[in-house]
């Protein structure tokens, strides 16, 4: 079966390991046998802050960062929510698909107001999980790669396509989450890795800046190295972390390291990592900001075209 895949990611910064093991390494295997779009998710950059910040630096930084692991332009479209005003549009109809309750008890609504620094929790940031579903929608998606937190909205959008095919008419179809090899990677502080939380690793990082962040990395005071998720997440986490990078198992890691402590496992994991990420580096050496601009300005073009045939549709339905 041939899939319309769309996923996308918020232009906050730097893309991470997370994102790699979650979500990228399966966009670019899908690339070459399915329709991809991939979303510069910008409108959602002010869901947990006040002002979008160095949006275009970001945005321009992700083009790279999408470039360097291996999307290809010629088989996969990359848009920006802000230059698809059709796309935004789906919203309203999707709004009143869904009840306030199914809104307020999402759990990773609830994670990120947990971690948001904002004094007071926006309209958006309940609401967006519904903007997500307009992202999946606009283009028909059927197949959705993304992160273990992202569970909940795919939820959503499963609703809301099938509360508009019942209620109007047979529109969309009901899409499928596809998870990556880590769910949910560990951050350098044993919790999820974010760009916003100051525990990532960036894909752009150099070697030295790489060795520098794991060097910070928290473990604890055992000496034995051992892989467990539950009592020891902080060691854990850099363990699955050298274990994808290497494809190997991070239990046979351990073994490996024994009684060699948080000083050999930071060293194997830097190694790792670094080795990981060499070719990645190389290739966004070789790509220019004007070049990945140009990437999105197409993508956009094409995008919208899209969006407005799907638009048409939805008010066909609704008897607009
Ligand atoms: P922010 O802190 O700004 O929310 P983020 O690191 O959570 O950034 P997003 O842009 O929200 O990144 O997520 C982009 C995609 O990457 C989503 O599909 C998400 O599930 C996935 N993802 C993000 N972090 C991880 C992680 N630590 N492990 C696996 N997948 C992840
Ligand atoms: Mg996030």
């Amino acid at each position: 079966m041939r899939h319309t895949v769309l996923t996308g990611d918020r232009p906050t910064g730097p893309l991470h390991l997370g994102h790699y093991f979650g979500t990228l390494a399966n966009r670019v295997k899908l690339q070459h046998d399915h329709t991809m779009y991939v979303l510069v998710a910008d409108y959602q950059v002010i869901t947990d802050r006040d002002l979008p910040g160095e949006i275009q630096r970001n945005i321009t930084g992700l083009l790279l960062d999408y470039l360097a692991i291996g999307l290809d332009p010629a088989k996969v479209t990359i848009f920006q929510h802000s230059a698809i005003p059709e796309l935004n549009q789906l919203l309203l109809p999707f709004l009143s698909l869904v009840s306030m309750a199914e809104l307020q008890r999402n759990p990773t609504v609830k994670d990120e107001i947990a971690h948001s620094s904002q004094k007071a929790v926006s309209g958006l940031m309940f609401t967006y999980p519904v903007h997500q579903a307009a992202d999946i929608l606009f283009c028909k998606g059927t197949l959705v790669p993304v992160g273990k937190d992202q569970g909940p909205h795919v939820e959503v959008t499963r609703l809301v396509a099938r509360r508009f095919n019942e209620r109007y008419a047979p529109v969309f179809p009901v899409p499928e989450l596809l998870l990556g090899e880590a769910p949910v990677l560990r951050g350098l502080d044993g919790g999820k890795m974010s760009k916003s939380r100051g525990n990532a690793i960036p894909l752009s990082a150099t070697a030295d800046e790489t060795a520098a962040l794991i060097r910070k990395a928290r473990t604890d005071s055992t000496r034995l190295i051992t892989f467990d998720e539950v009592e020891r997440p902080e060691v854990a986490g850099l363990l699955t972390m050298a274990g994808l990078c290497l494809g190997r198992s991070p239990v046979e890691i351990a073994d490996e390291i024994g009684y060699g402590g948080a000083a050999q496992l930071k060293k194997t994991v830097t190694e790792a990592v670094n080795e990981f990420l060499a070719p990645i580096r190389r290739r966004r050496a070789g790509i220019s900001e004007t070049e990945a601009r140009e990437v999105l300005r197409q993508g956009n073009a094409h995008a919208r075209e899209q969006a407005i045939l799907t638009l048409d549709e939805v008010r066909a339905a609704m008897g607009f």
